[in-house]
């Protein structure tokens, strides 16, 4: 369609009946242009709106929205957003006026002679789309990040445009329900109940929230507030186990925000709902976050990891009240600032919590291998991208903005010193408190707070993609060290980008090295060496403190050194751990070699953050690095190693760890015999407590290796599982298990509904099955057909669904044929293919590339 730049609006003439004179028909989606347009034109909204909820979950949901606001310019047609059929909007009053707005797609528009000047008010009685509502047969939940709210209910769904929602809900007799206010009234009548909600403080419409079911709900009082937590865990113990943890973990997280921003929490009431298989981690509705419940109730095998993970969840919602919702993105460009700021506070506030732990350790393995796993592809991002449309909004979230850019705004807060850093974001938050700012309008207070300059600095690291390889040069005669320099450069040679960073560089004579600190600003810095002709080390780690961000080349006798003996510093062992694992996927370091190498570390390795982090590379290797001959000769040394590793773990956590690591590598006959006495309770492992979703991955895992009693098996876990959401995500996900491939292809097939693909993370889990390394084969046939739908799975799936359906694709592949499809498809890609959808597929097969090129 032809677009006139400047606002994003096509004048054409609607249909018969609208009125005769030409009216602006604006873009698909929400544009950037009608988004500045609008925000100059509407303020003080408010939105009163009703919901009416079947008991059906097949009843489509109705509801009616009163829209009133300030126009500063009603000689222009105003577009309201709604992303439904054209009879949707069943009615209408505009300015009093009995009238419907014109439709277009995506959108509905008022002509000038419904609007005035000042005070507007509009009401719309619609029916709602059911994909935003996640309908399930006894609840439902709204998601409306990053533009859906426009699917629900007709309004002005761009972040700078926020509003006051007064609420209301029918709901079936028996139903909880909450959003983003507290519920001030309850009427129960015949088979309804209506609740009606207290008016919202000023939040954009992706915040905005509601969901309605059968819910239990559990209270708490912590420093002087109320909690509520709504769930549909049936296992009581489970709920009793955690909650105590889980309501800890709110207040003490709200109550470290509110020191450091120095403003109370924005938002009145704090609840939250516990949903299971929920699309997301958790979302960060003001005052009523959503989260995985499987992230909030963690099992008695719980490991050290999955109790930080969820304190670290907790944390970044509860972060997010202040960085995204009391202050919030002008536009999604600037979605990354708030996930940032979130994923930053939380690891702040998780620290204090878990005194035992490493955190400087925690941090490097949460942020920098899932940070590289992207940016050494060539399908990476800058943390900060343009964004032309909303409705390609969620293609924008990736691990370029969850993992790289906490590391970069470590080094800004290194760059301008804690305290400086802090007083600025306080200043931040004041200045734009209900309202909307820019990363420039921030980076613009704190460049005053330091003579560096700022601008530069966040051109190379975050409006530019991609690392510097920063390389060890070091000069030795046979028994001293002449010099030792890092210097960089930028992969991309036509760039030639600089990056500055801190850079730390131990120099080792024995387990432990000497480490001096340097500030990498140009393309080569000398590393003083103190006294002057240091004997000849064992090995220079640059980077020693893992706090810099890099592809590291080292120089070869160190490498070799590093390989046999990490040091014993638990981050340098943790950064060279990384840093190796980088080496090897470049090409330095032969997979084999690697896999021998974690094999024989991870065997005496002590920290359990360590051994997991070693255990996942492990996996990698063994899977899709490793060739499967090479496999099949280390299996079982392999399983040895494991399961000397499990008889040793001292604690549950670790223990699970090993346990896992063994289900999912396992193939040889007496191991998968084992681990089925195991699944059958007639063998029990010491130390190790196995619930219900345990049992079920290891049955699904032993039906993966097609052993003759592999459907029995399913069969038999079904029956057992008494959790009606796990139940039914097992009967979903068992076709894509079985041995018949006809079978398995059929459940590829059926993914070509979208209905079917509506619970992702059943989707993504049968996926990964049929895709399986061990199934691969037979999988390569769908490759293709995968590829083709990605276009469709990014219009009618969520935000991350893109990137981890072709994950869920490719993991599994590692044969040229494979390889060869994925470059003749992104070869044949039409003119129109969106970018960020090529890159999700590069990034995606960047290891598939990587092996086949290295000839197998
Ligand atoms: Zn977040």
């Amino acid at each position: 369609m032809f677009r006139i730049a400047s606002i994003g609006l096509t004048a054409i003439m609607l249909g018969a009946s609208s009125q005769s004179s030409p009216v602006e028909r604006p873009d698909p989606g929400v544009a950037l242009a009608l988004a500045e347009q609008r925000a100059a034109r509407v303020s003080n909204l408010r939105y009163e709106l009703h919901f009416t909820i079947p008991e059906a979950q097949t009843a489509a949901v109705h509801g009616r929205v009163t829209l009133r606001f300030d126009l500063a310019d009603p000689a222009r047609p105003l577009v309201l957003d709604f992303a439904a059929p054209q009879d949707a909007v069943t009615d209408g009053t505009l300015n009093g006026r009995l009238a419907k707005p014109e439709y277009s797609i995506d959108h509905l528009v008022i002509a000038p002679s419904d609007l005035r000047k000042g005070v507007n008010e509009i009401t719309l009685e619609f029916r709602s789309a059911d994909a935003p509502l996640n309908r399930n047969p006894e609840f439902l939940y709204a998601l409306f990040v990053p533009a859906r709210a426009r699917q629900a209910f007709p309004c002005f769904d761009q972040p700078d445009l926020k509003a006051r929602y007064t609420l209301s809900l029918d709901v079936p007799k028996g139903w909880e329900a909450l959003s983003n206010a507290a519920a001030t009234t309850r009427d129960d009548r015949g088979t309804h109940s209506t609740l009606r909600f207290e008016e919202t403080r000023p939040i954009s419409t992706y915040l905005f929230t509601f969901a309605a079911g059968r819910f239990q709900i559990e209270t708490a009082e912590r420093n002087g507030r109320r909690f509520r937590m709504l769930h549909r865990e049936t296992d009581a113990a489970k709920v009793a186990r955690n909650k105590d943890g889980i309501f800890d973990l709110h207040a003490g997280a709200l109550a470290w925000l509110e020191a450091y921003t120095g403003i109370p929490y924005p938002f009145g009431k704090f609840e939250f709902l516990l949903v299971p298989s929920f699309q997301f981690g958790g979302m960060e509705h003001p005052g009523s976050v959503y989260y995985s419940a499987s992230g909030l109730f963690l099992d008695e095998s719980a490991t050290q990891n999955q109790k930080l993970g969820r304190a670290s969840l907790i944390a970044h919602e509860t972060a997010h009240m202040w960085f995204g919702d009391l202050v919030t993105m002008r536009w999604f460009n600037d979605v990354w600032m708030k996930e940032v700021f979130a994923n930053f506070m939380a690891a702040k506030i998780v620290n204090p919590a878990f005194p035992e732990i490493n955190h400087d350790l925690r941090f490097l393995y949460a942020h920098y291998p899932a940070a590289y796993d992207v940016d050494r592809t060539a399908g990476t991002n800058a943390i900060r991208q343009p964004l032309e449309n909303l409705n390609e909004a969620g293609s924008l979230y990736g691990a370029i903005i969850y993992q790289k850019a906490p590391i970069v705004m470590r080094h800004l807060e290194m760059l301008l010193g804690a305290d400086a850093f802090r007083e600025g974001l306080r200043e931040y938050l004041n200045a734009y408190a209900f309202g909307n700012a820019t990363w420039s309008d921030l980076i613009a207070m704190l460049d005053r707070r330091t003579p560096d300059d700022l601008a530069a600095w966040s051109r190379a690291w975050v409006e530019e993609a991609g690392r510097p390889v920063v390389t060890t040069e070091l000069k030795t005669d046979a028994k001293a060290v002449e010099s030792l320099a890092l210097t960089q450069h930028d992969p991309s040679a036509a760039r030639g980008l600089l990056w500055a960073q801190p850079l730390s560089v131990a120099v080792g004579y024995r387990r432990d090295g000497v480490a001096t600190k340097v500030r990498l600003t140009g393309p080569r810095v000398d590393v003083p060496l103190a006294p002057s002709g240091s004997a000849r080390p064992l090995y220079v780690l640059p980077n020693n403190d893992g706090v810099s961000y890099g592809n590291f080349v080292l120089d070869p006798a160190s490498r070799a050194h590093l390989l046999a003996a990490l040091p014993d510093d638990e981050v340098a062992r943790g950064s060279t751990l990384v840093m190796l694992w980088e080496e090897m996927v470049d090409g330095r370091i032969v997979s084999e070699v690697m896999f021998d190498s974690l094999l024989a570390t991870v065997a005496v390795e002590r920290n359990e953050l360590t051994i997991q982090r070693m255990l996942g590379y492990l996996q990698r290797a063994y899977w899709r690095w490793i060739p499967a001959d090479y496999r099949a000769k280390r299996a079982r040394n392999l399983e040895q190693v494991l399961r000397e590793g499990l008889d040793a773990a001292r604690t549950t956590s670790v223990k699970s760890a090993w346990f896992n690591a063994l289900r999912d590598m396992a193939v040889t006959p007496p191991t998968l015999a084992w681990l089925e006495r195991v699944w059958r309770k007639t063998e029990t492992v010491p130390g190790l407590i196995l619930a219900e979703p345990d049992y079920i991955t290891l049955a699904q895992e032993l039906a993966l290796r097609g052993g003759p009693n592999a459907e029995a098996i399913l069969e038999e876990q079904i029956g057992r599982t008494l959790n009606p959401d796990r139940k039914a995500r097992m009967v979903f996900v068992r076709p894509s298990l079985s041995a018949d491939t006809t079978v398995r292809d059929a459940f590829f097939v059926q993914l070509n509904d979208p209905v079917r693909r509506r619970r992702e993370a059943w989707v993504l889990e049968g996926l990964g099955y049929l895709h399986h390394p061990l199934r691969a084969a037979s999988a390569e046939q769908h490759v293709g057909a995968s590829l083709d739908m990605l276009r469709e799975i990014q219009r009618t799936g969520d935000i991350f669904f893109p990137k981890r359906w072709m994950d869920a694709t490719l993991s599994g592949h590692t044969s040229a044929a494979v390889a060869d499809a994925v470059t003749a498809f992104l070869g044949a890609l039409p003119e129109d293919y969106p970018d960020r959808l090529r890159r999700i597929i590069l990034s995606a097969a960047d290891d598939l590339f990587r092996v086949t090129r290295r000839g197998r």
